[in-house]
């Protein structure tokens, strides 16, 4: 059984600065796993225990070198095989050309992949079309807002939740699932899986590895091009009213709302 674990490197919202100017400043920003990633690895490396050594677990990236420690985190918590996938000519591409990159990596590297795992979504861009994408792209079935897997030969069973409550499924692999957040616990790295995976090499795979031409990625291939960024007004601190005279206060308020015609 091979699964493969897609993920993205996203900058950590604790740490998003704007300049005066509502621009993102990239200065001393940390690039971290995007949350719903971490899940799908957790859901993967459970998979792969409760299977044992004939399960392998193999984690695709498309990024820069700022992906590399992700990548290295996933093979500490007991991933096989990593791949960073890095190429200049994927620069201004969409979700389209992201697809296409993720579906090429996995029928070289992965070709025999039964469960493919993705995040729901990113936490910066957000627009849960890729795990579906990468379903489409490889004719198999996938299913969104997922947060259990188990398996049982050709099937797996999957919780999905929505906001009337869980439901199960049934999906005969390979299959792609798209996972939430679980109700397990994320494990940290050991010392002995640290220590594997800054033993194991991560290849990286430009464009030319994975038989694509370059007009079927970065700008050239993209059908969806980001325009503009403009951030919501700032809240403004509110009207406050003093209460230390509770009958001035009441009369401030009935004031105030006359005034906004709320009353
Ligand atoms: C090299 C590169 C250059 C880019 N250039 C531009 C640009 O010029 N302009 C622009 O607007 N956008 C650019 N993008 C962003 C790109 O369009 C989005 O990252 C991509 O469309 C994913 O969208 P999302 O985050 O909304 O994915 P979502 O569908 O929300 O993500 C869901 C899940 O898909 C998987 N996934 C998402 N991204 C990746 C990834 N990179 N590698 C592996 N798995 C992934 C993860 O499992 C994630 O949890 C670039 C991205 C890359 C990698």
């Amino acid at each position: 059984m091979n699964i493969v674990v897609c993920i993205k490197t996203v900058p950590d919202t604790a740490q998003l600065r704007f300049d005066s100017n509502n621009q993102l400043m990239h200065d001393n920003l940390e690039w971290v796993m995007n949350p719903f990633c971490e899940y799908a690895l957790e859901t993967a490396v459970r998979l792969k225990e409760a299977i044992g050594e004939s399960a392998t677990v193999t984690v695709l990236t498309v990024g820069d070198a700022r992906s590399k420690d992700a990548l290295k985190k996933a093979l500490a918590v007991g991933c096989d095989q990593a791949y960073l996938i890095n190429d200049d000519r994927f620069n201004g591409g969409d979700t389209v050309t992201l697809c296409h990159i993720l579906n090429a990596a996995i029928a070289k590297y992965v070709p025999d992949a039964k469960l493919v795992l993705f995040g729901q979504y990113s936490s910066d861009q957000m627009s849960g079309n890729v795990g579906p994408g990468v379903g489409q792209l490889m004719e198999i079935p996938s299913l969104t807002f997922c947060k259990e897997v188990t398996l049982s030969g050709e099937q797996a069973t999957l919780k999905r939740e929505t906001e009337k409550g869980i439901e199960t499924y049934t999906m005969t692999l390979p299959g792609v699932v798209c996972m939430m957040k679980c109700d397990y616990e994320l494990r940290m790295p050991a010392i002995k899986g640290v220590m594997k995976a800054n033993r194991t090499e991560i290849p990286e795979v430009k464009l030319d590895d994975l038989g694509l031409s370059a007009d079927q990625v970065g700008a050239g291939g993209a059908f969806v091009t980001s325009m503009s960024f403009t951030r919501k007004p700032q809240k403004t601190g509110g009207q406050k009213i003093d209460g230390s005279d509770p009958q001035a206060a009441v009369n401030q308020l009935i004031d105030y709302l006359h005034q906004q015609q709320i009353v």
